[in-house]
């Protein structure tokens, strides 16, 4: 039976475009490493609780949302003196791809649709991931913010995509992602399908989104 969204994926769409991190790997692995592990490394560093380490990264975090230095893992170890592609290199065991990734994959290649993996991750942390987690050669391209400047919750990240993948690709696009934020700007932008992916991490309850429409397992998108 054709998963039930399968339909949205017909002759007109041309590009996939795909998030990486909560939507084709399990977003734990970069919870845990924000939030458990580096205050950890954070406290003993700068002996403080675990607490007022926690609280003064999640400040940090929240003041670089939504811009370019919130996944610089090389603001991050200068800022906080901390080797974070080391870091995050000692964990890599955690790395994991979500279910049903890499047969949804396959199936869009069989169907010569062109799968673009967009991304925020800084080249260093999407390095170790497509190491760990080998979906490149299942990918047509990979387009980091990195690359073209902007975060994907700014607009201009979207236009600079057109120098890629030429004028108008928005009309043939199917976007996946874990972050409303990005949704919201990519609907502005005129993405023609637009799909939050629930579940994002394996630890965490499965929630839906009451603006997107939401797809759990990659299997919905399956014939
Ligand atoms: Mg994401």
């Amino acid at each position: 039976m054709a998963g039930r969204f399968a339909h949205l994926i017909n002759d007109e769409i041309r590009y996939i475009l795909l998030d990486m991190d909560g939507t084709l790997l399990d977003r734990y692995f970069d919870d845990y490493f924000w939030e458990h592990l580096l205050p950890e490394r954070y406290a003993e560093k700068n002996h403080l609780t675990p607490e007022e380490a926690r609280r003064d990264l999640l400040e940090r975090y929240r003041k670089t949302e939504g811009t370019l230095q919130w996944t610089d893992l090389d603001y991050w170890s200068s800022q906080l003196k901390i080797d974070i592609p080391a870091l995050k290199k000692q964990t890599e065991h955690l790395i994991d791809v979500h279910p049903h990734v890499i047969p949804f994959l396959t199936e869009m290649r069989r169907k010569q649709k062109s799968v673009v993996l967009v991304t925020n991750a800084h080249f260093k942390a999407l390095d170790i991931k497509m190491r760990k987690t080998r979906l490149g050669p299942f990918l047509d391209r990979v387009v980091t913010s990195g690359d073209l400047g902007y975060p994907k919750e700014r607009l201009e990240f979207w236009g600079r995509l057109a120098g890629i993948l030429g004028e108008g690709y928005e009309v043939y696009a199917v976007l996946v992602d874990d972050t409303q934020a990005v949704l919201r700007t990519a609907r502005t932008f005129g993405i023609r399908h637009l799909l939050h992916k629930a579940g994002a991490s394996s630890a965490l309850p499965v929630t839906r989104s009451d603006e997107f429409t939401s797809i759990h397992l990659f299997t919905e998108l399956m014939d």
